[in-house]
């Protein structure tokens, strides 16, 4: 007889079941770990008197990940047998597993405060990447020697055997803090200490830290306090410190919890709940829990100064501060991750770090390029990764999506697509569904409805095209009545009139509905956090279209100033332009569903990660169970992948 303890896994990422590997080899305890697509399975023997300590103890070395779900345990007279999903051996970017922290705290370990601490299985490996294959010669500390417990650690630890960035405090990078006069360098373990400590120190006491992270440099900031040369506090991102007072400034469910604190550490829009936040931020915030070894450290002495929360905004080294916090290893960092949580669904809205570096089935062994991503056949596989780490390669064929620039005729046998195609291509074939017809909609600032015949994506019902110059003409000319509209709205804010009245000829709506709300976050954002603060019941019908089902812009927008000029509150407004285009999309797929005779809806597009619309695209359209992106987000990033379909 076998115990077997399985768990629920939604990816193909190898690092928790190595990890829980890692740990078994340390205990000394048999046990054999399988992961197959959609779980991790540990088998071992029913007898084993070791067992529920091994269990327990797994809490402690095992790190929360967003892909883990429930568990469950049962007896079996043989061991499963399942197919494997593939080794990946590609470079992680997520946080510190739970013994490398333990490390970083130690004060007898040679990494204590070393915030480029990490493991074969954890922390920020991609930013040191130049080009694959992944080995430390590929890296940019190809030039640092690892000092002799390194080595050893090498050859023969369970969690480091062979790992290709391995370092500590002797051999590893060196960190200096600078203010307008002073340079200090850290150069062993009491330094690094005092560098985090003074740096959370100044931050408590108003100042502020540009900071180099693996992800960046951030100016981190305290929030409460106001600052030279940051506009608005609450346009920055919230980094939570102390998870423990969590749930006193901010309103959030479990499911939100739990993915904050994974090891995958996303950004996350959640409510604010406290006076202070509700104060800096309005009704939501995105939040984030320390992602990187230099956050951690940072996060940790921040905590010590009474600090439940800090703030950073993303920016370049040029960028002006109290204090400078610097490495000299160049980084390579990769766009932080949204996500996107409701109920128990989660979703990649936009971004690269968790979900990229991945490995994909390609077989016809042509490379696809988007937003700066490539996807390149290496051996067997094809990996999909920043564009720069990789060299240059011979093809067949080449597929660039169209608004690309850079790419004209570098190749034979080049095509172009559209954002709109690909997207489509990549959640149909993560769902196992491409060669059959199927409708999709892809809303991605501009809506449009698509119909796949099993060979080609064709734009169904495009968006009529949106151009913000010249605004007022076109308003006034939309049917009749419109020109008392644009006087009446001329007298009652004039302000906001005058803006429109000059805008760039290429925002998209939502800039330009936001700015007309006069929102604070002029972009699709901004609509969606107030949308949140809206608690009450909708109603509010926001026209949508006019001709032939199209979705008209200046219809919209002059609907908009409408009920502004009847008093309609804005996050009663916000909640309704969801909640009108969810009815308006529901009610328009099942028609071109019925057209075509089939029954597969595919959404796509960053628009569909926003709370109201989402719920609203669920009561109308939920019978037709649509398919998203499963392993890639669901906006632009997914492009890279769905080419390889088209
Ligand atoms: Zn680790
Ligand atoms: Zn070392």
């Amino acid at each position: 007889m076998y115990f077997i303890f399985e768990i629920a896994f939604s990816s193909n990422k190898n690092y928790i079941a190595n990890l829980i590997r890692a740990y078994a080899k340390q205990e000394e305890m048999e046990v054999d770990v399988l992961q197959t697509v959609d779980k991790i399975l540990m088998t071992f023997k029913e007898e084993d008197e070791n067992l529920e300590k091994f269990l327990l103890g797994m809490e402690n070395v095992i790190p929360a990940s967003l892909f883990l779900d429930k568990g469950k345990h049962y007896f079996a007279d043989k061991k499963p047998a399942l197919m494997p999903v593939e080794k990946l051996d590609l470079p992680l970017n997520i946080a510190p597993c739970p013994s490398c922290q333990k490390e970083m705290f130690d004060v007898s370990s040679r990494r204590y405060f070393y915030p480029f601490t990490s493991c074969t299985n954890c922390g920020s490996q991609h930013p040191f990447l130049t080009k694959y294959p992944y080995i430390r010669a590929n890296t940019t500390m190809k030039f640092l020697v690892p000092c002799k417990a390194c080595e050893e650690e090498r050859n023969s630890h369970t969690l480091r055997k062979d790992y290709p960035l391995i370092s500590c405090i002797d051999c590893g990078i060196g960190l200096r803090m600078l203010d307008k006069d002073t340079e200090h360098m850290a150069l062993n373990k009491g330094d690094y200490r005092q560098l985090f400590k003074s740096s959370a120190g100044a931050i408590a006491s108003g100042k502020t830290v540009l900071m180099k992270t693996m992800h960046g440099y951030r100016k981190l900031f305290n929030p409460k306090t106001t600052h030279e040369g940051i506009k608005n506090n609450g346009l920055s991102t919230l980094l939570i410190t102390n998870a423990a007072n969590l749930n006193e400034h901010l309103m959030i469910v479990e499911q939100e919890f739990n993915a904050l604190l994974s090891i995958e550490r996303p950004l996350l829009r959640v409510a604010t709940k406290s006076e202070e936040m509700k104060h800096i931020y309005g009704s939501s915030v995105l939040a984030k829990y320390p992602d990187d070894g230099m956050s951690m450290l940072l996060a940790g002495e921040g905590v010590k100064h009474g600090l439940d929360y800090m703030a950073y905004i993303e920016c370049d080294s040029t960028e002006e501060a109290d204090y400078l916090v610097d490495f000299d290893m160049p980084i390579n960092s990769q766009k932080d991750i949204k996500l996107f949580i409701n109920q128990d669904t989660k979703l990649f809205v936009s971004g690269e770090r968790i979900v990229f570096p991945a490995k994909v089935q390609n077989n016809k062994k042509r490379i696809s390029i988007a937003h700066d991503l490539a996807c390149v056949p290496i051996e067997n596989k094809s990996i999909i990764d920043s564009l720069e780490v990789f060299d240059a390669v011979e093809t067949t064929e080449l597929y660039v999506l169209d608004a690309e620039e850079g790419f004209e005729n570098i190749h034979s046998n080049q095509h172009r697509f559209e954002q709109y195609q690909a997207s489509m291509m990549s959640v149909l074939s993560e769902h196992y569904k491409v060669g059959q017809k199927a409708i999709g909609v892809h809303f991605d600032g501009t809506l449009n409805f698509l119909y796949y015949n099993g060979k080609k994506v064709i734009n169904a019902v495009p968006t009529i095209a949106f151009e913000s110059d010249n605004l007022w003409e076109k308003i006034s000319t939309l049917r009749e009545g419109s020109d008392r509209l644009v006087g009446n709205y001329k007298k009652a804010y004039p302000e906001v009139w005058e803006r429109l009245d000059n805008l760039a000829g290429d925002m998209d709506i939502f800039e330009v509905t936001a700015i007309t709300l006069g929102l604070a976050d002029e972009s699709f954002e901004g609509i969606s956090a107030e949308a949140l603060s809206f608690l009450g019941k909708g109603g509010l019908q926001i026209d949508t279209r006019v001709k032939d089902n199209r979705f008209d812009n200046y219809a919209f927008l002059t609907s908009i100033m409408s009920y502004q000029l009847g008093d309609v509150e804005n996050n009663f407004m916000c909640y309704s332009i969801y909640e009108s285009f969810g009815d308006y999309i529901g009610e328009l797929v099942p028609q071109l569903c019925d057209k075509v005779g089939s029954n597969i809806v595919v959404l796509t597009g960053e628009t569909f990660g926003n709370q109201s619309l989402y719920a609203r695209i669920q009561r109308t359209l939920g019978q037709k169970k649509p398919l998203m992106s499963k392993n890639f987000p669901i906006g632009k990033e997914n492009a890279v992948h769905g080419a390889l379909y088209l």
